[in-house]
């Protein structure tokens, strides 16, 4: 199949049943784009909906999103994890707004300068803000071109993504690029899936090497197997007579960087150490523990509900409020912590 035949079935298929409805198909702009492009990184479509439309109500604009407090913004991001994505994208509007007059970078390089934006994610703001020819491989796109060509090895080992890259590049068209673009991400989202492919809707079918070879299940290869570490952690739910949470603010960078959390210890003999909090530790009570697992390592929480010896000595050093969770702040919450809160009886 030549590359003009491919990106050809690609975009009739596109035009009968693609998506043509996105609410960041309203208004194709670089910053649209890239929000939504952002958001969709490890996140289903169905989930990234609401959270882009919240988000666009309340930042229409770069300069908006630029002005913003890191905490408004991290807090629309609540929910949808991988909070290094909120932290780049606010820093990427500043540089825009403050750098650029407002303007994005108008090439592949220019864009993949600015923090949290990649070679396929550049790609993709490229191709469907400005038509201009840019391929992208994203994980849909991966993994139709690891099953079209029958390509082995894991889509991440720098051998296998080169050789993706060069099919991703061959077949992106020279016209409609944006529609090509969308249509990519639309058909392994909707035929290509990671579960079982729907082959015999596709319009890549009669040429897919996988779908010859009878090996749509075992392409493309999973990332080999590691085992992830387990780490233990106390969270402290410690309550005032209010029944308000005393959460306190994680150091800007690292895990949950910037986020509201619960005062942490490894162990509740050295509670008080570790927290800075003057703990009456004969009130602990374990709850049941929770797992957090990240790309890295699996956290085991296990919350204990505790409390204060003087209320009145906890606001000192580290950022620390005192949470209603009848009426929840505007703060961008640790997932974990934000389900523990959930759960927890109103005083
Ligand atoms: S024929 Fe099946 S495996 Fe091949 S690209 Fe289409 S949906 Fe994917």
């Amino acid at each position: 199949m030549t590359p003009q035949q491919f990106h050809t079935a690609v975009l009739q298929w596109f035009d009968r049943h693609g998506r043509h409805d996105l609410p960041w198909q309203a208004h194709k702009t670089a910053y649209h784009t890239w929000v939504s492009e952002i958001m969709l990184q490890q996140t289903q479509v169905a989930t990234v909906i609401p959270y882009f439309e919240r988000f666009i109500e309340r930042f229409p604009d770069v300069h908006s999103l630029a002005e913003a407090p890191q905490d408004e913004v991290l807090h629309l991001w609540t929910g949808l994890g991988y909070y290094a994505r909120a932290r780049n994208l606010h820093k990427a509007a500043r540089i825009v707004a403050d750098d650029f007059g407002g303007i994005f970078p108008d090439s592949v390089d220019g864009l993949e300068a600015l923090p949290g934006i990649g070679r396929s994610t550049a790609g993709a703001i490229l191709s469907i803000s400005t038509g201009r020819r840019a391929a992208i491989l994203d994980g849909n796109v991966k993994r139709v071109l690891a099953r079209f060509y029958a390509v082995d090895g894991w889509p991440g080992a720098p051998a296998v993504m080169k050789e993706l890259w060069q099919h991703a590049e061959r077949n992106t068209p020279h016209a409609r690029v944006g529609d090509y673009t969308q249509a990519m991400m639309d058909l392994g989202a909707t035929l290509c899936t990671r579960g079982k492919p729907s082959c015999l809707l596709c319009p890549l079918q009669p040429h897919c090497e996988a779908f010859a070879q009878g090996r749509t299940g075992e392409l493309p290869a999973p990332r080999p197997k590691k085992t992830l570490p387990v780490r233990q952690t106390l969270m402290l739910l410690i309550r005032n007579e209010d029944g308000e949470v005393l959460l306190q603010q994680r150091p800007p960078s690292g895990i949950w960087g910037g986020l509201w959390s619960l005062p942490e210890a490894t162990d509740l003999r050295d509670a008080e150490g570790e927290s800075g909090l003057a703990l009456a530790l004969d009130s602990a009570r374990p709850l049941e523990p929770v797992r957090h697992t990240f790309s890295h390592f699996h956290l085991d929480i296990t919350p204990v509900l505790v409390k204060l010896r003087d209320a009145g000595a906890v606001m000192e050093g580290t950022p620390r409020l005192w949470y209603n969770i009848r009426q929840p702040s505007s703060i961008g919450l640790a997932a974990p912590v934000k389900r523990l809160l959930e759960c927890l009886p109103q005083a």
